[in-house]
């Protein structure tokens, strides 16, 4: 396939000169698989001091941790594992045991990992909303584009399971607005339920980043030519290539790819057309805090029923979720948390902050609408943010854009 419309093939040995706009997973898996190829001259502009884009590792009291996790899923996953086994990364089993707490009046409703007797009692009405719930969601196919909430309510699935078990799950993975999942298309939320067995926990195998996820950028960006602390300002499509602004100067390639979050796309076209413009502003991103502390009062009372994920629902209605670092690593030492969407100040050793896609009933259509816009006015489009927003769909993203660049990829995605 030709690299862009007006692009006429180069002559002799000159290459296509690419430049991809942030160094996230997306972004760099694009230019490692056109890197390969050798008909591309690939130039990764990165706005942060360091590449990674969302994969951070940071070291507390010796302890190295990914704070936002950075799980793989397998079978789910393939793309992002394959990729991973190419560049020799190990990876390391997760213990993905899980607690509840409910701070409704009552200390904890349902410890997971645990369970006494009287929990037991206490759980077991969940439980079995949580099946019907799961029953109803397995009965949703993909492409259904009705609201959730009437998807599941014909189905007969439990309100206070979706209200107090699915909506903290969700919210753990995935950000959206309360007021909005049951309006989000059911065959989009029944699949990413079933994607990342959510409602199955024991399906499937989690692992981890054993040299933590830094480990698995700084594998991907051997060879490659990347820019960090180089932020676009500004890209200016023309006729005959494309003109980047930054700091460092101007540069000219003959095409750009955004693999940087949507809006942050938005903000450096100098031209956007109409319909870059509606998709784009459709697809909204959510800030993502995460505080990493020592506070134990984050989790369960009990630490026998501490777990490595641990939710809990605030009086106030809001969610977070701590995950033990320690009992993720396998390792003892004083025990450091990461909680996300934090419902009160910790004494943060690290506040690290992320825009994760937001969902909204329609992110979908928007997504459509930029995929077809693909490799028009020399403008190629990448990003998790294309697909569920996960690892496995930023590597997705850029083998579609290297294979729909004529570029032969090895990964499994691309069979
Ligand atoms: C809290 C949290 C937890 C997560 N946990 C998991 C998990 O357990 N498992 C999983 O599979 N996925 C997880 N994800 C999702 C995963 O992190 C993302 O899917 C993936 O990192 C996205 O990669 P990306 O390359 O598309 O985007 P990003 O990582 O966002 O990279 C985009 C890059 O573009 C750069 N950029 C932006 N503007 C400019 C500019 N003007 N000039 C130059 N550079 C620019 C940014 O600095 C950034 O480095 C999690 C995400 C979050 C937020």
């Amino acid at each position: 396939m030709q690299p862009h419309e007006d692009l006429s093939p180069p002559g002799g040995a000159r290459r296509w000169s690419v430049a991809v706009v942030g160094a996230g997973t997306t972004g760099l898996a694009l230019a490692r698989e056109l890197r390969r190829a050798g008909r591309f001259a690939v130039t990764v502009y990165e706005a942060r001091a360091a590449a990674g884009g969302n994969c951070r590792t940071v070291t507390v009291g010796g302890l190295r941790i990914d704070p936002a996790v950075q799980v793989l899923r397998s079978p789910r996953d393939r793309a992002a594992l394959d990729l991973v086994a190419q560049l020799g990364v190990r990876l390391a089993p997760v213990d993905a045991s899980t607690s509840w707490v409910e701070e409704r009046g009552r200390s904890w409703h349902a410890a997971v990992a645990r369970p006494s007797a009287r929990d037991v009692a206490r759980m077991l009405p969940m439980l079995s909303g949580a099946m019907r719930l799961r029953a109803a969601l397995d009965a949703i196919p993909p492409e259904d584009d009705e609201p959730l909430g009437a998807a599941l309510a014909r189905r007969g699935a439990d309100g206070a399971a979706t209200q107090s078990l699915f909506y903290p799950l969700c919210h753990a993975f995935w950000p959206f607005q309360r007021d909005e999942l049951l309006d989000l298309p059911a065959g989009l939320v029944a699949h990413h339920a079933r994607e990342h067995g959510l409602l199955r926990p024991w399906a499937g195998a989690w692992h981890r980043f054993e040299d933590g996820v830094a480990d698995f950028t700084s594998r991907l960006i051997q060879g490659l030519d990347v820019r960090t602390g180089v932020a676009v300002r500004s890209v200016r499509r023309g006729p005959t290539g494309v003109e980047l602004r930054t700091e460092a100067g101007t540069f000219g390639h003959d095409l750009v790819v955004l693999a940087t979050a949507p809006r942050d796309a938005l903000a450096i076209l100098t031209d956007p057309s109409a319909e870059e413009k509606s998709a784009l502003t459709e697809l909204v991103d959510e800030p993502t805090r995460i505080v990493v502390h020592h506070d134990a009062s984050a989790m369960p009372a009990d630490r026998r029923d501490w777990a490595t994920f641990n939710h809990r629902v605030h009086r106030d209605g809001s969610w977070s979720t701590t995950v033990w670092h320690n009992r993720l690593r396998g390792v003892g030492g004083p025990d450091v948390f990461a909680t996300l969407h934090p419902g009160h100040r910790f004494d943060a050793v690290e506040t690290l902050d992320f825009r994760h896609l937001r969902w909204t009933p329609r992110t979908r259509s928007a997504q459509a609408a930029l995929l077809g816009l693909q490799g028009r006015r020399r403008t190629w489009w990448c990003g998790a943010w294309l697909g569920l927003g996960f690892q496995e769909d930023a590597v997705r993203s850029a083998v579609a854009t290297a294979s729909a660049l004529g570029v032969n990829v090895r990964l499994r995605a691309a069979a």
